[in-house]
């Protein structure tokens, strides 16, 4: 997995110029761009349109990039330069900063750190971030937990983040870049605006979680375990040395520690018996359909030898979670439910938990990730030759 990782980056930096340090996002991913602002604010950029140095910006300087012909149609307040299938915005510096705004489709502006390469794709703009992958990681960490959070939570998420985006560097590959802005990969909208999050991070710089192996970890995580995280073989059918389910106190009474969702009778009978031909005419399997419990997980809801997946009956019925008992009231039965989400690795209410109660980053990942080693990723290298 090492070697392969290497290996894609050696091929990455080749084809791109990308190195460790610099990450390919598409930003706004899934929308189809026609034309946007970019504005050059305090810092210097060089402009390349189809690989030659149109300038260099000095001062504030607004850039309109619009689609026409199928070709990018730049402009400045003074200047029409022309149409060009490639525009790049390089910084001149570190601290490249550029505010972009779509027009159309209207979003509100991001502000994002470093370069920028700006192609054709099947007629819309293809719009990416090469970014530092610490300038990245600052940005994913701001999306996924608000502004809000301990300092030590923040470095969970980073170290998480980082050892995500390395895990799946060719996720895109064949698109030309590495990781898009949405929940597919990774939530990315630019710069965070709480810039506090910088210096936590730098008790993180360059560490990601490796498995006994050496492996990158799958770093899943989910909103609230409901007292229990899951083994990875009871919900992906693959078994992991690090995922393994444990007892976390930590989620309890937390927001989403319980849910409830009722529905009537027969709809919940009819569902099992088209969808699992669970035998609901026994009346000792309907009586186990309508008082299911839970204390512990379970995987199945089972009778007269017919085994219903839980975890198709949340995807199904799109519960918060597959922990959940059944209760009867009236001509209806309320699904009674704790946490949310998966339930693979850490839980983000019981880690925000931890940190607040005192534990460090280092304690959250080793509680909710097993059998792990928290290493620098410059140390991966070392295991090239090998
Ligand atoms: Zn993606």
């Amino acid at each position: 997995m090492i070697r392969k990782l290497l290996v894609l980056l050696f091929i990455l930096r080749s084809i791109t110029g990308f190195c460790e340090d610099v990450i390919a996002i598409k930003v706004f991913s899934h929308l189809k761009i026609v034309s946007m602002t970019m504005v050059v604010e305090g810092s210097s950029y060089t402009i390349m349109a189809d690989d030659k140095q149109l300038l260099k910006t000095s001062g504030e300087t607004i850039f309109k990039l619009m689609m026409v012909n199928d070709s990018i149609q730049l402009k400045s307040f003074e200047t029409a330069y022309g149409s060009f299938k490639n525009v790049k915005f390089i910084a001149n510096d570190g601290k490249g900063e550029i505010k972009l705004k779509l027009i159309n489709p209207e979003r509100k502006p991001r502000i994002y750190q470093d370069d920028f390469n700006v192609t054709v794709e099947e007629g819309f703009l293809k719009v990416i971030n090469q970014a530092e992958l610490d300038n990245y990681i600052a940005g994913v960490v701001e999306a996924e937990s608000g502004t809000h959070s301990t300092p030590e939570f923040y470095k969970v998420q980073a170290i998480l983040a980082r050892t995500f985006a390395l895990a799946h560097i060719n996720k895109h590959l064949l698109e030309g870049f590495s990781l898009c802005d949405q929940v597919h990969c990774q939530v990315y909208y630019g710069k965070p605006k709480y810039t506090e999050i910088y210096k936590i991070m730098e008790d993180t710089r360059g560490k990601v979680v490796v498995d006994e192996d050496l492996n990158l970890i799958v770093a899943a995580f989910h909103s609230n375990s409901g007292g229990q995280t899951a083994n990875s073989e009871d919900v992906w059918g693959a078994r992991t040395t690090y995922l393994k389910s444990v007892n976390d106190t930590f989620s309890l009474h937390m927001p989403n520690y319980k849910w409830e969702r009722k529905m009537l009778t027969d709809d919940w009978l009819s569902y099992l018996k088209l969808k699992h031909n669970y035998p609901i005419e026994d009346p000792l399997a309907k009586n186990i359909a309508l008082s299911f419990r839970q204390w512990d997980r379970k995987i199945y809801m089972e009778a007269s030898n017919v085994k219903v997946p839980l975890k198709n009956v949340r995807q199904d019925l799109q519960l918060k979670s597959t922990l959940f008992s059944i209760y009867q009231v009236g001509d209806s039965v309320v699904f009674k439910g704790r946490g949310y989400g998966h339930s693979l690795g850490m839980s983000q209410e019981g880690a925000m938990r931890m940190t607040k109660l005192g534990y460090k980053h280092m304690d959250v990942l080793n509680f909710y990730y097993r059998n792990i080693q928290i290493i620098d990723m410059r140390k991966l290298s070392f295991f090239r030759d090998e």
